[in-house]
């Protein structure tokens, strides 16, 4: 095994690296000094005479050819900016993020040699990269500590604690006693207590779960764990489907539970159990991804994602979202971000005029609707659905000039596709929302970017 520090400049890496090493009998490995080792220069020099990219091949090339056993490895702190560094940072190793206040990592980089890495004043610059990057160490990460709450030796002995408690498997055990009390049925308990509860202890990487009430018929499960083994995360992901939202965050907090996809009806309730809430989500008023880090959560949204995705580089124009409900929310942030001019238009104009309220747009009922003025076609609600049927537009409605996303994604072909495309329109289906939110939450819960077309793939 291997125990891989990841974490901004002046976190400690080096120094509790090396300790940590001395205490497990591992040999210690530093990447920055192996690229300095490697290239007969060191890391100023590099970024002087060669450049910042040529700094990140050599350190790709260090990160590669890290020993796979019997080692603790520091990172540089932009190690995690690439995917491919973390999955190979990640295989056969638990990965601990040192953070520390932006402040303390401040005061203890003041005088580094390190180049800079932007045009602002060294606090500036520490604040900007440490938030940027946060997500990527959260991410990455099995385990979270704050040095500057702690002496190297109280650090050392934190990650050798959480080595043994990942060792002993005790705490999956009691999240499958959980999951025997919710709807899952007997064989997909028994099945998941398997592989959660293997004899070697838990799964390297840790349990991820999505939550809901229903959730049994989401496909996170069957897409996360085919991800995961493409992907080299050794993590188990499994479904939570029980009503009492209480009851489910006491059971993944004791069982340190790394990440989590939350669907109806938790998606605002579960904003009181995060100790830290995303801009993105604050603003649109749902948390659809949390990612514990140490004992803290991070509440972040993904669904605007899987919206704006697909519509980048749409030219700006006028965009209508027919519905307003939590989707609707999603969908007027993300045509916002994308500089279009929004209409909500919904059967109860009063919820169309909550939603105008919060985002500062237009509204109405469907009538308002005035194909003219429209470019782009976002259904926000359930019409169109498989057994329901039906389509807010007719083909009448629609111009060749229009795009149509149609977040209704079963079945994926829906009549309101069906009439787009007759009349010519670009068409985009409800199953690139669930491809593009994926892709985001997969990168937040592992650090590690999936391709859409392996999704695709995946969820055939
Ligand atoms: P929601 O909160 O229940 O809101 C549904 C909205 O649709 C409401 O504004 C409702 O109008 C409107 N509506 C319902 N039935 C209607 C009808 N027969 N005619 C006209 N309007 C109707 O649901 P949501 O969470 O926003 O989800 C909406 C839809 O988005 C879902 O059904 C799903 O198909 C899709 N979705 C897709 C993805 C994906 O990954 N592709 C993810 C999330 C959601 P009132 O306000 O008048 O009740």
């Amino acid at each position: 095994m291997r125990v891989v520090l990841i974490g901004p400049r002046g976190s400690g890496k080096t120094t509790i690296g090396a300790l940590l090493a001395e205490a497990m009998g591992y040999r210690f490995c530093d990447t920055d000094a192996m690229v300095e080792a490697a290239e007969g220069m060191s890391i100023p020099a590099i970024f002087a005479e060669r450049g910042e990219s040529a700094f990140r091949t050599a350190e790709t090339a260090a990160i590669r050819s890290l020993p796979p056993d019997g080692v603790v490895a520091a990172t540089g702190g932009g190690a995690v900016l690439s995917g491919g560094n973390v999955q190979a940072l990640r295989a056969g190793s638990l990965t601990v993020f040192l953070d520390a206040d932006a402040a303390v990592l401040a005061a203890r980089t003041y005088r580094s040699t390190r180049p800079p890495l932007t045009g602002l004043s060294h606090t500036e610059e520490v604040i900007a990269v440490r938030n940027a990057r946060l997500p990527l160490y959260r991410g990455a990460a099995d385990f979270c500590i704050d040095t500057g709450a702690l002496s190297h030796a109280e650090a050392v002995s934190r990650i050798q604690a959480f080595v043994k408690e990942r060792e002993s498997g005790a705490a999956c055990r009691a999240l499958v006693a959980f999951l025997q009390q919710t709807r899952m049925d007997r064989n997909e308990w028994e099945m998941t207590g398997e592989r959660l509860c293997r004899v070697e202890g838990m799964p390297l990487h840790g349990l991820f779960a999505v939550i809901g009430s229903p959730c049994l018929h989401s496909r996170s499960p069957e897409l996360f764990t085919a991800l995961f083994a493409a992907c080299g995360v050794d993590g188990v992901y499994t479904r939570i489907d029980w009503p009492d939202l209480g009851a489910i965050m006491a059971a993944v907090r004791a069982a340190g539970v790394k990440g989590l996809s939350v669907t109806i009806p938790f998606k605002s309730d579960v904003m009181q159990y995060c100790d830290e809430i995303t801009a993105d989500a604050c603003a649109i008023g749902a948390v659809n991804t949390m990612v514990r880090c140490g004992d803290g959560w991070t509440g972040a949204n993904t669904d605007w994602t899987g919206i704006r995705q697909p519509l980048a580089g749409t030219p700006p124009g006028d965009a209508v979202v027919f519905g307003a409900g939590g989707a609707a929310r999603a969908a007027v942030y993300a045509l916002q971000d994308l500089g279009m001019a929004v209409t909500v238009l919904n059967r109860s104009p009063d919820r169309a005029r909550s939603i105008a309220r919060s985002f500062g747009c237009e509204y109405g009922a469907h009538d308002a609707y005035n194909p003219e003025r429209t470019d782009v076609i976002v259904n926000a609600t359930p019409v169109g659905m498989e057994g329901r049927g039906g389509s807010l537009l007719a083909a009448g409605d629609l111009r060749a000039h229009h795009t149509v996303f149609d977040l209704v994604y079963t079945p994926p072909e829906t009549l309101l596709l069906r009439n787009a495309r007759a009349v010519g329109c670009r068409c985009i289906r409800g199953t690139e929302m669930f491809v593009y939110q994926a892709q985001e939450q997969m990168r937040l819960f592992t650090g590690i970017g999936a391709d859409a077309d392996m999704i695709r793939e995946i969820l055939g």
